[in-house]
This record gives C-alpha cells, structure tokens and sequence, in this order.
C-alpha cells in the first residue's frame, strides 16, 4: 500500500489561500488505512477549513482514488457541490490527486497529505517500508528481503564493514539487512544461495513514467 502523512493543515492553508471554496475527495483504500484519507479525515479537514473562513461545498470518499474512471463515475452524484467550489482538495496519494486533476479540467486540485512509500501495515497505522518499485524483483535471491529497500545503501552484497553486532551502521536501531538475509537462508537451509552473485541491476527497468497494459484485447479473449 502507499503509505501517506497529512500536510501541515497551516501549510494547506497557505497554498489555498486565494481561494474561498472546496470540495473534498479522500480514498477507501490506503488513505483510508493511513488515517489520511478516510471519512473522519476528511470530516476534520473541513472543520478545520471553516475554521478558518473557508467553504465545503461537498466531500466524498470514492473506492479506489486511483482508478480514474471509477472516481469519475462515483463523482457524478456530487456534481453540483464540485462545480460550486474553487478548488479541489484531495486527501489520497499523488496518484489519486492526479486522478482528480484529470477529472477536473477546469478547475485547480491541492493535495493535502504527502506520499511517503510503498509499504505494509506491520500493527494498526504503524508502516514499514517494503519496496523501492524497481522494476525487477530480486527477492527470490535474497530469501524474500528486499535490501534495495531494507539496507540503506542499497546493497546487492553485504554486509558491508560498518555492519555492527547485527546491526546497521546508518540506524543502529534497525538491524542489518544483510544479517537478516544470512539468518534467514541459514534457518531455510538456503545458505547456498548466497554464493550466487547477484547481477548489477538494471535500473532503466524502473525508469519513470512507468506505463504498463495488462488488459487484453477481444481477439486475445476469444483465442
Ligand atoms: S527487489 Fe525491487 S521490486 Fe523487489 S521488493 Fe525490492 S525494490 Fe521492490
Ligand atoms: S550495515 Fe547492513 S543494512 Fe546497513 S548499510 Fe551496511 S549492509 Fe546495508
């Protein structure tokens, strides 16, 4: 999931400022697990914005703020309150924002929560990251541990020297991606596999904007 922090309110406020009226758009999936994007979220923005001489025309949380065509869609009961308001404030990721800045042509969009990455709720609204999205899974190699993501230097071998008692050099606190990866093998009986060099990675695989169709066509479905 995309895990998403709410913007300093003052700092939303600041950005908005030449405009009186909004309507809000939150999510039902990751922002809404964040905290960030779900009803009572999106309740509190508002009351925090007519607090402050603002006007909510309307709010909505659609099912998947990314699915541009379904938002849309979901959006149509909502049309007067869109149109009556200057701006749209979304309450999702930067996918879902663009989802409403595609939807609204004529009309400026404001985030108000930040994406900070790609990861897993390890206890209730407590995140982890897990992937860097680099295009090319090694995971199958490093015993189902990412150390692009999880070694803060992103090492393809390791431990590297500043390795201490386990632990990493860069947060003490964490420990070594690369240990974790060795334990794991060595329990898995796997130790083998670490003899195997793992090729440099070839981060054009990653290169952004990523686009990817995975639908088929009727002739596809119908071989
Ligand atoms: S190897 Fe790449 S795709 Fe796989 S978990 Fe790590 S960053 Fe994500
Ligand atoms: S101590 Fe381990 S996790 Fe930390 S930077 Fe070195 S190899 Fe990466």
């Amino acid at each position: 999931m995309i895990i998403t922090k709410q913007k300093d309110p003052n700092s939303i406020l600041e950005t908005i400022s030449k405009y009186k009226s909004f309507f809000l758009i939150g999510c039902s999936e990751c922002a809404s697990l964040c905290g960030t994007g779900n009803e009572d979220a999106l309740k509190d923005m508002a009351g925090f914005l007519k607090s402050n001489g603002k006007e909510v025309t309307g709010m909505m949380v659609p099912k998947t703020g990314c699915q541009t065509l379904g938002t849309k869609i979901e959006l149509k009961k909502d049309k007067d309150a869109c149109e009556a308001a200057d701006a749209i404030i979304v309450m999702s990721c930067g996918a879902g924002t663009q989802s409403a800045t595609e939807i609204f042509k004529d009309k400026p969009v404001y985030p108000a929560n930040d994406s900070l990455f790609l990861g897993n709720m390890t206890r209730f609204q407590m995140f982890d990251e897990r992937c860097s999205l680099c295009g090319e899974c090694i995971i199958g190699k490093t015993a189902g541990i990412c150390p692009i993501t999880n070694c803060p230097k992103g090492l393809l071998v390791g431990p590297c020297g500043g390795m201490s008692d386990g632990k990493c050099e860069v947060s003490p606190d964490t420990p070594c991606a690369w240990v974790r990866i060795y334990e794991r093998q060595k329990a898995l009986g796997n130790l083998e596999e670490m003899k195997e060099v793992i090729e440099p990675k070839d981060w054009s695989k990653g290169q952004k904007p990523g686009t990817l169709a995975t639908r088929k066509d009727k002739k596809e479905l119908t071989e």
